[in-house]
């Protein structure tokens, strides 16, 4: 059982989060017409009483348009300022993940995008690590990402976590950690929940945003710090065979961060990951504020 913040943001206030509760006839319930957002942020290591979001107005504009996506509208203002105001209810003392969620809230039958009402969420819960930072062992799939043509996969939508969670239990019932998925090209799209990098020959490389992959804001992150630090940075599609002999193969995303893989199949990959650990070790730095360069992605809110 996670450790929930003690409110929660559920029709339009702060609640109780035990008193925020849907009915089982909810409509996104049956049909997965719903799309959320993963925020990480965590208390400012300088001790001032500021809770520091990282990247706040990437993830609330991707909500947003997940929310276009399914047909409705849910402004970036608004998501932030309910965000804002849900913190300083809750005042967390712990480095937290953001949940904010979108669904048709109906209740009744027939999957459909119009002529319902929609409504949104907030909730929140401590989180450490989601990965094992030391590196995970990945199984390749059997089940394949889906296509763009037929779900909208730029948005975060509830529907589509079916493949995902198909992926990662196969992969850790087989005794794997997490699952790493092709598209229907046969190329590496992604893992069950973060984006995937590999390097070769000093270039990072990952697979495009035509490759079915979220388009990950640790993933856009990762690239700009990438052309920062003057690393070589390449986006096309990945063969499978590339993941056995890169030089570094990681994954990146808000819950895992940037996370190292250390087996695939039964194939053992490189320990030393020295492009990975410069990236990472730049990207931590950041999400504590103390990059001026970055500064503006991070969100200081004030909660005590
Ligand atoms: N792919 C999928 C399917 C995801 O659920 C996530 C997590 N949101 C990611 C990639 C990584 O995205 P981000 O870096 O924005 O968290």
């Amino acid at each position: 059982m996670h450790d929930f913040l003690p409110y929660a943001w559920f029709k339009g206030k702060c609640v109780p989060f035990d008193e925020a509760k849907i009915s089982i006839a909810t409509h996104a319930l049956h049909y997965g017409t719903a799309a959320f957002g993963g925020m990480r942020a965590i208390p400012d290591p300088s001790d001032n009483g500021n809770f520091l979001l990282f990247r706040a107005d990437k993830h609330a504009k991707r909500l947003s348009q997940s929310a276009k996506l399914l047909l409705t509208e849910l402004s970036e203002r608004y998501i932030l300022q309910s965000i804002e105001t849900w913190l300083k209810a809750n005042k967390p003392s712990k480095p937290i993940y953001i949940r904010p969620f979108v669904y048709t809230s109906d209740l009744g039958i027939a999957p459909r995008l119009h002529n319902i009402e929609t409504d949104f969420f907030i909730y929140g819960l401590e989180l450490g690590d989601y990965l094992s930072p030391e590196g995970v062992s990945c199984r390749i799939s059997s089940w394949k990402r889906q296509e763009d043509c037929s779900l909208p996969l730029r948005g975060k939508i509830s529907g589509a976590y079916i493949t995902s969670s198909l992926a990662k239990t196969e992969a850790v019932l087989t005794g794997f950690d997490e699952a790493l998925l092709l598209n229907s090209q046969g190329k590496v799209s992604e893992a069950s929940g973060m984006n995937l990098f590999i390097v070769r020959d000093g270039n990072l490389i990952t697979p495009g945003t035509d490759q079915d992959i979220l388009e990950g804001i640790t993933r856009a992150s990762v690239i700009e710090i990438a052309n920062y630090l003057g690393i070589n940075v390449i986006e096309r599609p990945v063969d499978k065979t590339e993941l056995f002999i890169a030089d570094e193969v990681f994954l990146t995303g808000t819950a895992a961060k940037i996370t190292p893989i250390k087996q695939i199949e039964s194939t053992l990959l490189n320990t030393e990951l020295p492009i990975m650990n410069k990236l990472r070790d730049y990207l931590i730095s950041i999400t504590e504020n103390k990059e001026d360069k970055f500064s503006n992605w991070i969100t200081s809110i004030k909660i005590s």
